[in-house]
C-alpha cells in the first residue's frame, strides 16, 4: 500500500520505527495532490513550503523523542479555519485574499502536535450548504463518483480524505456539515458535543451551533484526532471545563448490554428506502455484536429543519455583518459614501446563498416578526432538547441514517434552496441539541452505474464520545 492510502495508525507506526520520515510523507502526500486534485479539486490551496518547514519540525520531535501519535501525519483543514500566514477564504470572494495573522486553537493544537498541514479545503461559501456547490471559487467532485457532489459544507475536507490526498482532514458541522459530506465520500465524521473544540480561529456562521470536528478512514483514527483537538480555551467562551477526553478509552469493548434506539421518524417518509435498508442492516450487524437494538420515537424532531433555518440565519446575519468592506478582505470599487461602500461590497463579495441567509436573518429578527419566528424557533429547540433527554434516559444512544439520500448529480439540487434544506433533515437534530453525533460508512448504492457510499450516524447525549467510537468501532471491526 502506498503511503498516503495507509490511516494514521499505520503511518504512525512507520514513523515512529523510522522507517519512514515526516518529510518523505509530505513529500508522497503532495505528490498524490498534484496528481490527483486536478480531477477532484478537493484543495483551495496547497501549502507546500509551509508543509516541508513542519515535517521538517515534526522530524526532530521524532528523533528527539517528544513525537506524539500525529507527530509527521498529513493533513488538510477546511478553509474556514484560520491558519497564520496561509489565506483562509471561507470560499468566498469577500475573502480570497485574507491572510490571517493568528493561528486558529485547532491549528495551533495541531502544530504543537506535530502534524503536517498540506493545505485548505474547498467548502461551500462561508460554510453554507450541503454540496460545496455554494463556493464562490471552486467545484469539488466526489472521488467515490465525479459526476456527483461530495457533499458540503465540509466537502474539500471529506473529498481530500477519501481521495487519499491526506491522512486526516477537519471539517466543521453548524447542521451537518461533517457528517453529510462523510457519508457522501464513504468516510468517517465526528461532531463532538457542543465546547469540546475550541472555535477561536473558526470563521463563525452560527456561533451556537458551530462546532470543529475530524474526518478520518477509521474510527479509531478519529477519535485519536479528536483528542488533540480538543480542549478547554478561554478564548472561546462556550468552551468546556477540561474533563475525561480519552475518547478512544472503550473502542475495542464488547458492546453487551449498550441500548441503542431507532427512531422510526427517520425511516419513514423523505428517505430514500435503500439507505434506510442499508442503516437497518447495520443495526443488525451491531445487535450481533451485543447491543440492544429497539424502536422508537422522536415526535419533536419534525420541528428540527424550520427552527434551525430560522436560528441559523438569525445568527449569520449578525456575525457576516463584519464584512463591509472596511476591515476585512474585499472592498468594492466607486462608492461615493460609506452606506455605498457597505452595499456594494456586500452584493460584490457574497454569492447568492450567504445573501439569502443574511436577509431571511434580518427578517427573522426584525421587530415585527421575531415573535413569530426567532422566539418560536428557540422554543422549539428547547423542546427538542428535552425530547432528546427523555429518549437518553432510556437509550446509550440513537441510530440513524445521515442523510436522506446518497450523493445526487451535481447541479441537480443547486437551483432550488427548498430541497437542498430537506437534506438536512437528519443531522440538524443533533445540532440543534449540542450532541455528538459520528457518521460511519455502511455500504453503497449503485445508481446510474456509479457506487455511492451512505452512512449512518449514531447520536448520543452529550459526552458520550468514547461510547460512540465505541460503537463505532465495534461495527467497522465487523463489517
Ligand atoms: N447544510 C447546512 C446549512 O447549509 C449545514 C451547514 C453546516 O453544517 N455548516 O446550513
Amino acid at each position: 500500500m502506498k503511503f498516503h492510502e495507509m490511516d494514521i495508525a499505520a503511518l504512525s507506526e512507520l514513523l515512529q520505527s523510522r522507517t519512514v520520515s515526516a518529510k518523505e510523507l509530505a513529500e508522497d502526500a503532495l505528490a498524490a495532490i498534484a496528481e490527483k486534485d486536478g480531477r477532484y479539486g478537493a484543495y483551495l490551496t496547497v501549502a507546500a513550503e509551509e508543509a516541508y518547514r513542519q515535517a521538517e519540525a515534526a522530524d526532530k520531535m521524532l528523533a528527539d523523542g517528544t513525537a506524539g501519535v500525529l507527530t509527521g501525519i498529513p493533513f488538510a483543514m477546511k478553509d474556514n479555519i484560520c491558519t497564520k500566514g496561509i489565506r483562509t477564504t471561507c470560499a468566498s470572494k469577500m475573502l480570497e485574499n485574507w491572510l490571517p495573522v493568528y493561528d486558529a486553537c485547532v491549528t495551533e493544537r495541531l502544530k504543537a502536535a506535530g502534524a503536517v498541514m498540506l493545505g485548505k479545503t474547498n467548502m461551500d461559501e462561508f460554510a453554507m450548504g450541503s454540496s460545496t456547490e455554494s463556493s464562490a471559487l471552486q467545484l469539488t467532485r466526489n472521488p467515490a463518483a465525479p459526476d456527483y457532489v461530495p457533499g458540503g459544507s465540509s466537502g474539500g475536507s471529506a473529498a481530500a480524505v477519501a481521495a487519499h490526498e491526506c491522512a486526516f482532514a477537519i471539517g466543521s458541522d453548524t447542521g451537518g456539515s461533517i457528517r453529510q459530506p462523510a457519508s457522501f465520500c464513504g468516510v468517517v465524521g465526528m461532531k463532538p458535543t457542543y465546547g469540546t473544540v475550541s472555535r477561536y480561529g473558526l470563521v463563525a456562521y452560527a456561533s451556537s451551533f458551530d462546532q470543529i470536528g475530524p474526518l478520518t478512514k477509521t474510527v479509531a483514527d478519529n477519535a485519536t484526532v479528536l483528542e488533540a483537538i480538543s480542549c478547554h480555551d478561554r478564548r472561546d467562551s462556550t468552551s468546556l471545563p477540561e474533563y475525561d477526553t480519552n475518547y478512544s478509552a472503550l473502542i475495542g469493548k464488547d458492546l453487551s448490554g449498550m441500548r441503542i434506539g431507532l427512531p422510526q421518524e427517520y425511516f419513514g417518509e423523505g428517505i430514500h428506502p435503500e439507505v434506510a435498508a442499508l442503516v437497518r442492516k447495520a443495526a443488525e450487524q451491531l445487535e450481533n455484536a451485543g447491543a440492544v437494538i429497539e424502536e422508537c420515537s422522536l415526535p419533536a424532531v419534525s420541528y428540527a429543519l424550520p427552527a434551525y433555518y430560522v436560528l441559523c440565519c438569525a445568527e449569520a446575519s449578525s456575525n457576516l455583518a463584519r464584512f463591509d468592506g472596511v476591515r476585512y478582505g474585499f472592498r468594492a470599487e466607486g462608492f461615493e459614501d460609506l452606506d455605498q461602500l457597505y452595499r456594494k461590497t456586500r452584493t460584490q463579495g457574497f454569492g447568492r446563498e450567504v445573501r439569502r441567509r443574511i436577509m431571511l436573518g434580518n427578517y427573522v429578527l426584525s421587530a415585527g416578526y421575531y415573535d413569530a419566528y426567532y422566539k418560536k424557533a428557540q422554543q422549539a429547540r428547547t423542546l427538542l432538547i428535552g425530547a432528546f433527554r427523555e429518549l437518553f434516559a432510556k437509550y446509550d444512544m440513537l441510530l440513524a441514517p445521515t442523510a436522506p439520500t446518497p450523493a445526487y448529480k451535481i447541479g441537480e439540487k443547486s437551483s432550488d434552496p427548498m430541497e437542498m434544506a430537506l437534506g438536512d433533515i437528519c443531522t440538524v437534530p443533533v445540532n440543534l441539541g449540542g450532541l455528538p453525533a459520528i457518521s460511519v460508512p455502511c455500504g453503497k448504492i449503485t445508481q446510474d452505474g456509479a457506487e455511492l457510499p451512505v452512512g449512518f450516524q449514531l447520536i448520543g447525549p452529550a459526552f458520550s464520545e468514547a461510547k460512540l467510537y465505541q460503537a463505532a468501532a465495534a461495527y467497522e471491526a465487523a463489517e
